[in-house]
Order: C-alpha cells, then sequence, then structure tokens
C-alpha cells in the first residue's frame, strides 16, 4: 500500500556530452544577465578563458577547497554585490555547487554570513539563481537543497529551500579528469544516497524507484570508471546515477551511515565518500529487511549479502580504509557517542544507540 508522501523536485536538467557548452544559451534562458562563477582550482583557468565567450560571466572565484570554507561563500556573496550578479554558476564538485548554494541565498543580504550559517539571522530570501554543474559523481548536490560548509573546524549540514538549484547542467564530459581515487570516494558517496534514501525512516515510493535504479547503475558502472577513467559510457552512466541518486535522498534524507561520516570526517579526516562508505557495509548487515532484499534482486544482486560483499570489494579495490586500525590511534567512546547523538542516526531504520555502534566498528577491527 502507498501512504501519504510529499515529494519535490523543481530543478531544470540538462543532462547530455558536451550540454556545458550550452552554458551562455542557458542562463539566456533562464533570464540571467550577470553571474559570477564559483569552482575548484581544477576549473579556474578554463572558468576565466570562458569570460571572453560568455560575457554575461562577470567574475570567477576559482579558490574553492574540500570541505569549503565559509569565507569562500563570503568572498563570492560579495563578488555578486560588487558586479550586480543575478545569478550564481558553481562548477565543480559538492564542495563548489555547496559554495554557490550558500554564497546565492546570502548575497542579496547585509547581514554577517557567520549569522546566516549559525542561523541567528534568517536568510533574506529571493536568492540569486543558482546553476549547478557536477565535476564529480558524487554528490548529487544539483538536486538537493542541502548545503555543507564549514567554518574553522565545524562543518555543517543546511538543508533550506533556498539553496535549491534553479538548474543543473549535468555534462559528463566535465567528470573525465576525476582521480581514480575520487572516483571511487565519490561513486561510493552516491550509492550511499541511494540506499541510505531508501532505507530511511522517511523512505517514499518515488524515491524508492530512484534509489534502485541509482544502485544498478552504480554497481554495473564503478568498477570501470575507476579502471579507465576515460572511458566517456561509464562516467556518462555514473554521473546519471548519482544525480539519480540525489533524487532518492533528498526528500527522505539520508541515515545511519552519513551520520557516522560526520565524526569520521571530523576528527579522522577521511574525505566525504570514504567517510561514508567506511560503515556502509556494516549498515547494510544491520539495516538487512524484505524491503532491501527486494531493491537487491531488482538491482541484479542476489541478496543484502551479495550487497555488502560488492561494497567491501569496491573499497578494497580503491584502497580505501576499512578498518578502525586504519585510521590511526581511535578514540572508540568517544566517535561511538558522536555518531550515536548524530541528527541523521535517527533517520536509520534500526536504533542505533552506543552500545549498538561499539560492536559495529569493534566488527570493524
Ligand atoms: P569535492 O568537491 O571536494 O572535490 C574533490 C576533489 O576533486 C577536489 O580537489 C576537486 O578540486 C577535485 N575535482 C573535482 N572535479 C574534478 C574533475 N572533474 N577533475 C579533476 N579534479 C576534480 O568532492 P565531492 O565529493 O564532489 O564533494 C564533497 C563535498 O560535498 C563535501 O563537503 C560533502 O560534505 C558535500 N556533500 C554535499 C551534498 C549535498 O547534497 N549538497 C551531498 C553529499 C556531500
Amino acid at each position: 500500500m502507498v501512504n501519504e508522501f510529499f515529494y519535490k523536485q523543481p530543478v531544470k536538467i540538462w543532462f547530455g556530452a558536451g550540454k556545458f557548452r550550452q552554458l551562455g544559451e542557458i542562463l539566456g534562458e533562464l533570464e540571467c544577465k550577470k553571474c559570477v562563477l564559483v569552482c575548484g582550482r581544477h576549473f579556474a583557468p578554463e572558468a576565466r578563458a570562458m569570460m571572453q565567450d560568455i560575457p554575461c560571466i562577470a567574475a570567477v572565484f576559482g579558490e574553492v577547497e574540500q570541505n569549503p570554507q565559509l569565507s569562500g561563500a563570503a568572498e563570492t556573496a560579495r563578488l555578486a554585490r560588487e558586479v550586480g550578479a543575478d545569478a550564481i554558476v558553481g562548477v565543480g564538485g559538492g564542495s563548489s555547487i555547496d559554495t554557490a548554494k550558500f554564497a546565492a541565498a546570502a548575497a542579496p543580504g547585509d547581514a554577517d554570513i557567520v549569522d546566516y550559517y549559525t542561523g541567528k539571522v534568517p536568510f533574506p530570501g529571493s536568492p540569486l539563481t543558482i546553476v549547478a554543474v557536477p565535476t564529480t559523481a558524487g554528490t548529487g548536490s544539483e538536486v538537493t537543497q542541502v548545503s555543507v560548509m564549514s567554518h574553522g573546524k565545524e562543518k555543517r549540514t543546511i538543508n533550506n529551500p533556498l539553496f535549491m538549484p534553479t538548474a543543473a547542467i549535468v555534462d559528463p564530459t566535465l567528470t573525465l579528469t576525476v582521480p581514480p581515487r575520487t572516483t571511487m570516494n565519490t561513486g561510493l558517496d552516491a550509492l550511499a544516497h541511494a540506499l541510505e534514501g531508501y532505507w530511511s525512516r522517511n523512505h517514499q515510493p518515488l524515491a524508492d524507484l530512484f534509489a534502485i535504479e541509482a544502485v544498478r547503475v552504480i554497481l554495473a558502472n564503478l568498477e570501470t570508471a575507476w579502471r579507465d577513467g576515460s572511458n566517456l559510457e561509464a562516467r556518462t552512466n555514473m554521473l546519471y546515477a548519482s544525480m539519480v541518486a540525489g533524487l532518492a535522498f533528498s526528500n527522505p534524507r539520508t541515515a545511519g551511515s552519513h551520520a557516522c561520516s560526520y565524526p569520521l570526517s571530523e576528527d579522522y579526516h577521511l574525505p566525504h565518500g570514504e567517510a561514508c562508505a567506511f560503515t556502509l557495509d556494516s549498515f547494510v548487515r544491520i539495516n538487512a529487511d524484505e524491503r532491501l532484499e527486494y531493491l537487491c534482486r531488482r538491482a541484479g544482486l542476489s541478496g543484502t549479502e551479495e550487497l555488502a560483499q560488492r561494497i567491501a570489494y569496491l573499497k578494497e579495490l580503491g584502497g580505501l580504509r576499512r578498518k578502525l586500525s586504519d585510521l590511526g590511534e581511535v578514540d572508540l567512546d568517544k566517535l561511538c557517542h558522536d555518531c550515536a547523538v548524530h541528527v541523521l542516526m535517527n533517520n536509520n531504520p534500526v536504533k542505533m544507540d552506543e552500545a549498538a555502534l561499539r560492536e559495529m566498528f569493534e566488527a570493524l577491527k
């Protein structure tokens, strides 16, 4: 039986190899007159060159780093005010897209950006137009209203409808240069989104369809994309699947693996995807039930045990950290406490208290 649900997906999506070349036309279609382009260093030279061909790009902020700092969003918002921009284009992994989202929401206001971050002051409303252009196949940030920003050592996930991109240009040719390790990390992040959206306590039928599709496509393509980054077919399938996985979790939200990823990133410095993957196969076993068996069969697997084994295999293949001893000296009491109290743990279908988490982590010794 299908129960009540609320599903929202307002992002216009342009998908396909070479679509990014239409950026100027798409900005025109969105009625944008001037924009700031935000990216990381890997794309900054190309972004500056694009200013010649697309006069609508009035400024570039090309300094976004992994675990993006709020100061980058502040600088982007300042640039947007300076040039009178009506849009922000984020080109990159989740770090660049999340910076673009935060800057677009903050730019129309005059409060200190830290006050928006802490929630002391509400965003002004009416954000600038957000155009998200992913260059990694992982976060699905191009279709979510989430922005993950760090301020000093603190990393916050902020969920706000103002962050929902207006448009996404999803062009797999932009992912051809992603190095193998990042390919594996981000691919497993996408797999975690699909699985966690599916087993979330807030799961819902439309998102379930996206989750099943994303799991099927990721398991069929991630290893090939990792082995041969120049394989456009595998890259296309992975970028499609990471976007679909974004649609799978944006309404139900994520659960146990993501709750654990925050302490693992903050205290043990694992990149986001690797941090999610660290416990993903454990949670497959913990959360195994009839629904998950159904997903596995639809995704071409024999069942949940094969799913857990495939995740472990991909982690080993990619050289990701898998054991507690891989993390260095671990404060297990603190790790279990911080995972247990993370808000996303409430979304896990099986209740996980500190004792249950200790048992899970001890099995990874
Ligand atoms: P990232 O954006 O941090 O990029 C990782 C590295 O890859 C960077 O050094 C970047 O410069 C480089 N890179 C990106 N694209 C490249 C390319 N095409 N070629 C070569 N190098 C490239 O990594 P990510 O995994 O995409 O994003 C992680 C961030 O997104 C984290 O902060 C995470 O918390 C956040 N996140 C956000 C959402 C959301 O819905 N907003 C969801 C999941 C994760």
